[in-house]
């Protein structure tokens, strides 16, 4: 058997080397390293795949978040309603900003944002929304763009997990993650479902106006040359990482896919195991059916609801299977964030994701034997 990793980025890149190469010798040839035309060109590129009107490439995800909200001119003491559960970058940015965070709980099955915890916390401060797409599958859209109207609300989307994933409105409209929102933001960081080899992030956006404010923001606040319109920061893609992408981009559903076609055979392998609860899709499904397309896997998490998470880390890791806590401390609890308008009773899922969750090794590269002896190894130590 191979030996197992979390993210395979050697196995995938041995498959698509010559392109990726050819590619980096032709930035290399040039020395167009800064806003070259690979920038560019992979730009319209994206768009086309996101059928959204505007990117902004910058420079990682966290960046692409923090730009979304200066473009919309949020200000400091405007409340931001986001999860509890995902990752730090999304509330560091609105921290950054002088904003104020307000994390609400998720919910238990598909771990974004919960949508009447959300709905309690709107107040006549409230400025905009950031639902996380977490682990790869967007939150409920159709209700949080509902509420946004209602309330007035801005749409920020953190999608650095959720690239490529389809999203079904209840009047069957397919959008793309990232697209549905004012704005949305992603993270090419390398073990993202389009990494980059390096950091790279990008902005989304349909509206002409914020594109353009957007466009000038990434670039030190300049709409012309030496004219600083507004106060940017330096955050730009650089064109090695563009070529890289570049040439991953027209993989991109076949690396959902193949995450897709994994996270099936683990969640089949695991049916009717007691106390391994495995991922649920929005529509319920399980993750085993053969033609949901709204779940990407950027993670496969499981619940494990004996207790037996920690200890399952460490056995695990003796059997040459690397796995994942995210996130092992929530949000409102982190040092940086902790405030009193928290109170612990309001985060009851989040509380016990915590201590629940585990992420099975999940890219591109798995193959079944590989599988086989994961499920095998879990199960045996879960339920066994
Ligand atoms: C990775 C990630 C980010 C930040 O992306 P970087 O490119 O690492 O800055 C933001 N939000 C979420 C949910 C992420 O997973």
């Amino acid at each position: 058997m191979k030996k197992i990793q979390m993210v395979d980025l050697g196995g995938q890149y041995q498959a698509i080397k010559e392109q990726v190469n050819a590619a980096i010798e032709s930035i290399m040839e040039t020395s167009a390293f800064i806003n070259g035309p690979e920038v560019h060109a992979f730009q319209r590129d994206l768009e086309d795949y996101l059928g959204v009107r505007h990117v902004i490439p910058c420079a990682n995800g966290t960046d692409a978040l923090q730009i979304a909200m200066m473009g919309l001119g949020l200000q400091p003491g405007d409340e931001v309603i986001t999860a509890d559960f995902t990752f730090a970058a999304t509330v560091e940015v609105i921290a950054l900003l002088r904003l104020t965070p307000v994390l609400v709980d998720v919910d238990p099955d598909t771990f974004n944002i919960d949508i009447n915890a959300l709905e309690k916390a709107i107040t006549p401060k409230t400025k905009a929304i950031v639902p996380v797409h977490l682990f790869g599958q967007c939150a409920d859209m159709d209700a949080i763009l509902a509420l946004a109207r209602k309330h007035d609300l801005y749409v920020v989307e953190d999608n650095a997990q959720a690239i490529g994933a389809d999203h079904t409105s209840k009047d069957g409209t397919k959008r793309k993650a990232g697209t549905m929102g004012h704005v949305g933001a992603t993270s090419f960081f390398p073990s993202k479902n389009l990494g980059a080899y390096g950091d790279g992030g990008a902005i989304f956006t349909n509206d002409d106006a914020l594109a353009h404010t957007l466009r000038g923001i990434v670039n030190h606040g300049m709409y012309e040359r030496y004219h600083h319109d507004v106060v940017g920061v330096n955050s730009r893609l650089d064109s090695i990482q563009a070529a890289v992408l570049r040439a991953k981009l027209p993989k991109l559903d076949d690396y959902c896919d193949r995450r897709r076609d994994a996270a099936r055979k683990y969640s089949k392998a695991f049916v009717g195991q007691p106390n391994i609860l495995v991922p649920k899709t929005v529509n319920g499904c399980e993750g085993i059916c053969d033609t949901c397309d709204c779940h990407v896997f950027h993670q496969y998490t499981l619940k494990i609801t004996n207790g037996k998470r920690d200890s399952l880390v460490k056995h695990l890791g003796e059997k040459g299977i690397p796995c994942g806590v995210y996130y092992p401390i929530p949000l409102h609890r982190q040092k940086a964030y902790a405030d009193e308008r928290y109170r612990e009773e309001d985060f009851p899922v989040t509380n016990q994701l915590v201590e629940e969750v585990i992420s099975l090794p999940m890219h591109t590269e798995l193959d079944d034997v590989q599988i086989a002896y994961i499920t095998e190894a879990v199960i045996d130590y879960v339920s066994g």
